[in-house]
Parts: structure tokens; C-alpha cells; sequence
């Protein structure tokens, strides 16, 4: 696909992001990816409560385009933003990784997404530096950082870039100073520069985004191809009520609008659990 050969594509981030982004990009697309640093992006939330994220996460993230493409007077943006907490039904932590891009000149919104339980998130209050280092050591230190505060997670004395045991030690140390509880809360530093866990989901929605991206419009040959309504009601393989599962996708060409309607291919009919007549 010769559409963003030589294009200069911008990436906001000020976390290296462009470590995980840029080889699977550029070697896809043939572009050129430029890092625009000249935005603190903390300033739309960071994970250490300092700020809260104002928006959602993809609407934070298509901030983040709009913000990198001002700034550097380009039309083609990429940006990536991730979040983390528990899965919606089982007690486990739960990483969703978003890398949106944006072509403004062609109208082409599309994402890509990794999901999973594949992260070391986690927080913990210690009372000795041996619980500060057996939690260090469990959650992949140092090569993923850790973070400090005094008593607990909301502390406004905040000590972070924690890379080395000696760092570990002295900032144990400075917190546990400051703590009217004896106590100090540690947890893990989920920037993507230290966070190697995270970096490789970072990748992987790449690459999502990017198997999205090469599929072409088989009318126009646009990038990105991408299904864009989802037509429920899949009927019930024991009395054929239509059902919440989807029955057809839709995909629609931003540049031509040409329609192409996959069915389902998971079979004809849908489980009569899903089904509200048969299991309500
Ligand atoms: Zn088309
Ligand atoms: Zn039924």
C-alpha cells in the first residue's frame, strides 16, 4: 500500500511511545514517523491521580492527534493511550491499549486495540523496605519502575523514576521520613517508557491498527476499510427470535461510501442462552 509512503506521520508523546509504535509503522506504511514532544501530555491525566484523565479514552486520545497535528502544522496524527483496572466480571487486572490514527485531509478516523490481563498494575502499603522490595521484585523491577508515596495513594509527595535498588532504598527512605503512618505506598509506574509489559500491548495494538489500516476498499482501493455499523438479532437456534448477537457487519468506505455486508460467520443461528424467549 503506496498511500503513506514518505508521509510524515505525528506521534505526541513525551513517554517513548515512538519505541513501540514506530518500527511496526514505518516498516508497514513506508512513512516517516516524527515525535512531537512540545505538549506535556500529563496535562490530560497521568496514572498517578495527579491529574484525572477528563475524558474518555478515546476522546483523550483524538485530543492528543489534534493537539500533535496544531502543533506541528501536519494532517496525519497517530496517538495512544491506555488504561488500566479490573476486568468487568472477574477480579483480575485488565489493560485496554487504544492507538487511534487520524488522517485529516482523507476524513479516516480508525484504531487499533489490544486487550488483556497481561499487566504487572499493582499498589500496595508497606511497612519495611523488605516488603517495599519483595513487592519490587515481584512486580519485574527494575527494568519496570516503580513509584512512592508517603502513607497512601493520594499523597501530594510523589517520588517517581525509581530504575535502580539504591533509588529503591533512598526513596523508601525519604518517604517513610515524611509518613505520619509509618507507612508507605508503592506501586507501578504504568508510563510506557517504564513499563516494558505495557509497551509490548502498545505493539500489539500497532499492529491491530495496522491490519486494519492495510484493508483496502474493494471499490476505490482507500486504506482502511473498516466495519462501521453492526446489525444485531441473529436468530435463536431453538425458536428463531432474533437475539442480541450481531447478524451482520457493515462496512463502509469513508471515501466512496461503497457498502459491503459480511453475516455473521460464526453459524446461522445463535445460542439459545443469548436468546431473551428461550433463557430470560
Ligand atoms: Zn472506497
Ligand atoms: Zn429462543
Amino acid at each position: 500500500m503506496d498511500t503513506y509512503r514518505n508521509k510524515k506521520i505525528i506521534l505526541l508523546t513525551k513517554h517513548k511511545k515512538e519505541l513501540a509504535i514506530r518500527p511496526i509503522i514505518e516498516s508497514a506504511l513506508g512513512c516517516n514517523l516524527i515525535v512531537e514532544e512540545r505538549f506535556d501530555t500529563d496535562k490530560l491525566g497521568t496514572f498517578t491521580r495527579e491529574v484525572k484523565r477528563p475524558k474518555s479514552q478515546l476522546d483523550t486520545a483524538r485530543l492528543k492527534i489534534m493537539k500533535g497535528l496544531k502543533l506541528s502544522k501536519c494532517d496525519i496524527g497517530i496517538s495512544s493511550e491506555g488504561s488500566f483496572g479490573s476486568h468487568p466480571f472477574v477480579p483480575i487486572q485488565w489493560n485496554t491499549e487504544l492507538v487511534l490514527f487520524y488522517d485529516k485531509s482523507d476524513h479516516l478516523e480508525i484504531f487499533g486495540i489490544y486487550e488483556g490481563p497481561d499487566t504487572n498494575c499493582d499498589e500496595k502499603i508497606v511497612k519495611s523496605y523488605e516488603e517495599a522490595l519483595e513487592f519490587s521484585n515481584r512486580i519485574g523491577f527494575p527494568e519496570h519502575f516503580v513509584i512512592m508515596r508517603p502513607d497512601h495513594n493520594n499523597s501530594k509527595y510523589i517520588l517517581k523514576n525509581i530504575d535502580t535498588y539504591d533509588k529503591l532504598k533512598d526513596s523508601y527512605e525519604k518517604c517513610l521520613r515524611k509518613s505520619k503512618t509509618k507507612c508507605v505506598h508503592i506501586e507501578t509506574d504504568m508510563r510506557a517508557f517504564a513499563n516494558p509489559t505495557r509497551m509490548k500491548n502498545i505493539q500489539k495494538a500497532t499492529e491491530n491498527l495496522v491490519e486494519k489500516l492495510m484493508l483496502m476498499c474493494p471499490e476505490c482501493g482507500a486504506p482502511g476499510f473498516q466495519i462501521q455499523e453492526i446489525v444485531r438479532g441473529l436468530p435463536c437456534e431453538m425458536c428463531g427470535f432474533p437475539s442480541e448477537m450481531a447478524k451482520e457487519y457493515i462496512y463502509i468506505c469513508h471515501r466512496c461510501k461503497h457498502r459491503y455486508i459480511e453475516t455473521n460467520p460464526k453459524g446461522m443461528n445463535s445460542p439459545a442462552q443469548y436468546c431473551e424467549r428461550c433463557n430470560p
